[in-house]
């Protein structure tokens, strides 16, 4: 074939791949246009699942009658005129490709009126004819049909799903969008049917509630933070948002969202950030649930990555990234994070929410609310177990060893009964109310706190308050660690053996001293005395650990990553078992310990140590008025 020139149809159509994927593509462009334009109110509907016809109403500024065909033409943009307005967009769109790519492979109806004129003009497009602008009455604003999406292009008609996936796609794409707006109003129906319909809201915590709530939302922690140096305002960064507890994080990402600067935006590192910040509060299956608004100054980031703008690339993403962990760990630390025991049957009725979410009315798209107080939840009324002015015990930063040993006590103590009670000498100061404590079946021990009754599962406790104390330790300095009188020998993996080198520094600091010995074999000289006085075998421990890493259950090179592993470990197998009777003395020292910690509601897995049984659901459960 002779090289050629493409006719302008035939080059929209192709540009059309690239932004025009299914109805939501075209929902997506068309709603971004209306929120450019200024519009509180947005109304959407859908025909068969938007095959048929997509139609959006806004009341933003409109299009004047000349515009009309300019506004269909590829790359005609009212958004920016110079390459340096790339630096600091600040609407959704900037390519000026939407409307004429969408134009291209379907039949298009567009009708605007502009303020200060009392006629609507319409302008059709089909079949790369367009009409002259007619007059026609219509309210301020504009509205758009989109009709038989792809009727030119049957090859992509046809890759579109059933009208039920296809619509379930739109309704995502609404809410996603209609997150970075909370004051604009927007609607979407099928067929006559309502599928979305979120009020303006000057409070943008409610929109954040109907986009990703994660049950009542009074249970989401608000966020909130800044960074940067005062004196270079464009290195300044903020965050507001909402994030879901620990008990309600879900399988997918999708309760996790980041706007930045107004746009909906997907970012791995974002994402790791968050999950960072959740470490050792969730299993590692389970995703957090986040909202997220950040704002900078747009010439620190390049919009302009991608076709559909949900990707960017930050010039320097690590300040973000920390703020981001910094603000979540923080408002999970304030929190109380113990999770509720579901009695099932006649559910706790859900509280107001909407009144006790903190205030904000200078959220959409601009910048974010002025640090305030922090907000939500139930962490106020101190029904947790944060550290407080608790006298410290004696032995607290003196032996680190006896910190968290609670074998030490163990032997002194024989007591006939399964469950016992903590002795007057061993107060539980801030147990609020009574201070007794009981151990059922060797395994759980059952206290009460201002809102219910609390179980512990006392290894899982043993185990964070363990991981929590060696982690500190670590700063000090290598674990205390004993020599063996003879070196133990290992048989291993050769891959098992390959990992000894890599992980070896780490592991000295760790007071665990190997060195392979051949190919498959290495040998213990060395083992932290934590780990002997709980009679761990040297021999079990270091297999069990180097197999895991060698078949990669956690990577060796990332120091953190690894740390945590084998402090994980460590922890697990020196803390209390299930099964293990605890003595007055122990139990004391065990809810003692815990309060000088954070997260203690978590074990490093992630699994709950604590569990409540809020009063109000007993007294539901067994059919009494609350009082
Ligand atoms: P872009 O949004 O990248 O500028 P589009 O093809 O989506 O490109 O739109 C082209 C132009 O049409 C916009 O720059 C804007 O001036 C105008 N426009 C599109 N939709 C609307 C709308 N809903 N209200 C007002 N103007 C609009
Ligand atoms: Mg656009």
């Amino acid at each position: 074939m002779p090289i050629r020139q493409l006719p302008q149809t035939l080059v929209s159509q192709i540009a059309a791949g690239e932004v025009v994927e299914r109805p939501a593509s075209v929902v997506k462009e068309l709603l971004e246009n209306a929120f450019d334009a200024g519009a509180t109110r947005v109304e959407i509907d859908l025909e068969g699942g938007g095959r048929d016809l997509v139609r959006i109403r806004d009341d933003g500024g409109g299009i004047a009658r000349e515009e009309l065909p300019l506004a269909l033409a590829p790359h005609a943009t009212s958004k920016i005129s110079r390459f340096e307005d790339l630096d600091t967009i600040a609407t959704m769109g900037f390519r000026g490709e939407a409307l004429a790519s969408i134009a291209s492979v379907s039949r298009l109806r567009m009708t605007s009126r502009v303020a200060g004129s009392d006629e609507a003009w319409v302008i059709e497009h089909e079949d790369d004819q367009e009409s002259e602008p007619t007059p026609s009455s219509a309210p301020l604003g504009t509205s758009i049909e989109v009709r038989t999406l792809f009727y030119n292009t049957p090859a992509r008609r046809r890759f579109l799903k059933s009208e039920r996936a296809e619509t379930s796609r739109v309704s995502e794409v609404v809410r996603v969008l209609g997150l970075s707006r909370p004051g604009v109003a927007i609607q979407l129906r099928s067929d006559g049917r309502t599928i979305v319909d979120f009020p303006a809201e000057d409070d943008p915590a409610r929109r954040v509630a109907a986009v990703i709530g994660a049950g009542p939302d009074d249970r989401l922690l608000e966020v909130r933070g800044e960074a940067g140096d005062e004196a270079d305002p464009s290195s300044l960064v903020s965050v507001w948002g909402l994030v879901g507890r620990p008990e309600d994080a879900r399988p997918t990402s999708r309760q996790q969202r980041f706007v930045l600067n107004g746009r909906v935006i997907a970012d791995r590192s974002l994402s790791h950030a968050v999950r960072e910040a959740f470490r050792g509060l969730i299993e590692p299956s389970k995703h957090p649930v986040a909202a997220l608004f950040m704002e900078m100054d747009p010439r620190r980031v390049d919009v302009n990555v991608h076709p559909a703008k949900t990707e960017v690339r930050f010039r320097e993403s690590r300040p973000l990234f920390s703020l981001i962990k910094r603000s979540i760990e923080e408002a999970l630390s304030k929190a109380d994070l113990m999770p509720s025991i579901d009695l099932g049957g006649m559910a706790p009725s859900i509280e107001t929410s909407a009144s006790s979410l903190p205030s904000r009315n200078d959220m959409p798209g601009g910048s974010l609310p002025a640090s305030g107080s922090g907000g939500g939840g139930r962490s106020g009324g101190g029904g947790g177990f944060t550290a407080g002015s608790v006298p410290r015990q004696a032995n607290l930063g003196g032996n680190w060893s006896k910190d968290f040993d609670l074998a030490e006590t163990r032997s002194q103590l024989e007591q006939p009964t399964e469950s016992v009670m903590s002795s007057a000498s061993t107060p539980l100061p801030r147990m609020l109310g009574a201070e007794e404590v009981l151990q059922v079946h060797n395994s759980f021990l059952i206290t009460q706190d201002e809102e219910g009754l609390v179980v512990i599962d006392q290894h899982a406790l043993h185990e964070r308050v363990m991981y929590e104390k060696l982690k500190a330790r670590m700063a000090d300095g290598p674990l205390e660690s004993q020599r063996l009188a003879v070196p133990a020998p290992l048989t291993l993996e050769s891959v098992a053996v390959a990992v000894i080198e890599e992980i070896r520094p780490l592991l000295l600091e760790l007071g665990i001293d190997i060195e392979a010995s051949g190919p498959r074999s290495a040998s213990v000289y060395a083992f932290p005395t934590l780990l002997f006085e709980r009679k761990v075998d040297p021999v079990e421990f270091m297999e069990g650990l180097l197999e895991r890493a060698a078949s990669g259950e956690f990577g060796v090179q990332d120091r953190e990553a690894a740390l945590s592993e084998v402090l994980d470990m460590m922890s697990c197998k020196a803390a209390v078992k299930a099964g293990d009777r605890l003595t007055p003395k122990e139990i004391a020292e065990l809810l003692e310990l815990r309060r000088s910690i954070d997260r203690s509601t978590n074990c490093p897995h992630g699994r709950p140590t604590h569990l409540r049984i809020p009063i109000a659901d007993l007294e539901r459960r067994f059919g009494r008025s609350p009082s």
